[in-house]
């Protein structure tokens, strides 16, 4: 079929509609609008039929690929399946039509949703009370930070200027701890590729102003020493920041607020089904224990009897996070998420996730190289190092050999601390049939590396783009046709 740009596709004077005829006295052009706001002449718009312009979107729709489409084991953390009923009630009037600045009386029915949503996950999380204010997961983050900001501050105790971070913790921890003004240390991983509880108390002190983990870390591992590791960082006399942005793995299972945490906040984009993929739109919520509840960000919403409003007066607040009450259209979708999985849909959701991935786990270990060998969580990290000795494949090899296969590549090169790192998160929603044909697809790439390597470096070859040069692309995208 033509690959053809639509504007290759234009000849002069061809229409896909036509306008009533004009039943108003026609003025000027420039009678109506400013001479200095006109173009000199006309836009090269394309000129093309009705069958022309559907053909044109019908094949752009059919060249994407994403979760709709086949198997994605990206998984909850770029974009797992969503539901579509949270698109219906996310498009529903009575959310889409309101504005910020209207009175409370007005909007009751957000504030309920608002307040519900926020109980829900405090539920969820095992913590007190929080805000829905951020607007991603790096943005929950920055509000944990000047959170154990504000609590130290106002106990006088402003020397703790340090937060640990464990190696296996998202990019995005050290950078939101320095960009909130602390120091960052590393905490070092050991052979279980969790956190170094040795090396942890090495690094304590009074000058610590907490820790921040990712539970399960990015390896896809529970940290299995976390109680202690609260009651360590507690004792020295530090705070301690959960990266929820893994909660896929554990809803109903296990909850931060229980052991231990203080902050914690939420990627509802992923775990509670927004699409999201490309980098947003997102919601970071934050979440804290008793200890935090008097610094939270204001507005705060209140429920008295029957009445919502929001509450401003809240003394010690660490003040705004965002212009208004956080991103509305994503705290929709989780709220509907919530309702409609339930406590027990969602425990299953964790359930599933986990089993999914331990399925896969296990049916690949015999190919590939099962980095960190452990029961894993939602995601576990395969490594391409040994292929890349014996037959120069490289996990980037591995990731454009499933295009041809028709999967999306999972995560590679990422996390750091695995060398030719393929990182695989299958999710909840997929059955055992998709698992399997995944399983097939990646053994016989395995075979081809084995057998004709220089076959698998050739990959993709079914795909509308082959290889493309991705610094490239990202530096010099072009975006823009031009004329001739
Ligand atoms: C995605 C992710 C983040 C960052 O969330 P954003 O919404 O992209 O800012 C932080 N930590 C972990 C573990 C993540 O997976």
């Amino acid at each position: 079929m033509s690959s053809k740009l639509i504007f290759e596709m234009s000849s002069v004077g061809r229409t896909g509609y036509r306008f009533p005829d004009i039943d108003v006295p026609v003025l000027p052009v420039k009678d109506q609008i400013k001479s200095s706001l006109l173009r000199e002449s006309i836009p090269s718009l394309p000129e093309v039929s009705e069958v022309d312009i559907i053909r044109h979107y019908n094949s752009l729709s059919k060249k994407n690929f994403g979760v709709d489409a086949g198997f994605y084991p990206l998984g909850s953390c770029t974009m797992k399946y969503n539901p579509k009923i949270n698109e219906d009630v996310g498009k529903m009037s009575g959310f889409t039509g309101i504005h910020p600045l209207q009175s409370e009386e007005s909007v009751q029915g957000y504030l309920e949703m608002l307040y519900e949503t926020t109980k829900s996950l405090c539920e969820i999380t095992g913590m007190k009370w929080g805000t829905l204010q951020p607007f991603a997961g790096a943005h929950g983050e920055y509000t944990g930070m000047k959170l154990f900001k504000a609590y130290h501050k106002k106990k006088g105790d402003t020397k703790r200027n340090i937060i640990l971070v464990p190696s296996s913790a998202h990019g995005t921890n050290p950078s939101s701890a320095r960009i909130s003004g602390f120091k960052v240390q590393e905490i070092t991983a050991d052979e279980r590729g969790l956190v170094s509880v040795e090396n942890l108390k090495e690094h304590l002190s009074d000058e610590v102003a907490g820790i921040m983990l990712t539970n399960p870390n990015t390896l896809g591992l529970f940290e299995k020493d976390i109680i202690e590791i609260a009651r360590l960082v507690h004792e020295a006399g530090g705070l301690l920041y959960y990266d929820g942005a893994n909660m896929n793995a554990i809803m109903g299972k296990v909850r931060p607020g229980d052991m231990g945490f203080d902050v914690i906040h939420l990627n509802l984009h992923k775990t509670m089904s927004t699409p999201h993929g490309g980098g947003g739109p997102g919601a970071g919520p934050v979440f804290v224990s008793e200890r935090l509840v008097e610094f939270l960000p204001t507005p705060d919403i209140k429920k008295d009897g029957d009445n919502y409003s929001f509450e401003y007066n809240i003394p010690n607040s660490m003040g705004r996070v965002s212009g208004f009450f956080g991103n509305m259209a994503v705290l929709v979708r989780a709220y509907t998420y919530i309702i409609t999985m339930g406590s027990d849909g969602l425990q299953k959701a964790s359930e599933y996730a986990v089993l999914n991935a331990n399925y896969l786990k296990e049916k690949l270990r015999s190919n590939y190289h099962l980095y960190y060998d452990n029961v894993c969580m939602h995601e576990f990290v395969l490594s391409a190092k040994k292929m890349k000795e014996e037959f120069g494949i490289t996990a980037l090899d591995i990731a454009k050999g499933l295009l041809d296969y028709g999967v999306h590549p999972p995560t590679i090169y990422f996390p750091l601390i695995v060398p030719e790192a393929i990182m695989i998160e299958p999710t909840e929603t997929e059955s055992k049939e998709t698992l399997d044909s995944f399983v097939d697809a990646m053994n016989e790439i395995y075979k081809k590396a084995k057998e004709t390597p220089e076959e698998l470096h050739e990959a993709p070859v079914n795909t509308a783009v082959r290889r493309v040069d991705e610094v490239l692309a990202a530096k010099q995208p072009i975006l823009k046709w031009h004329p001739e």
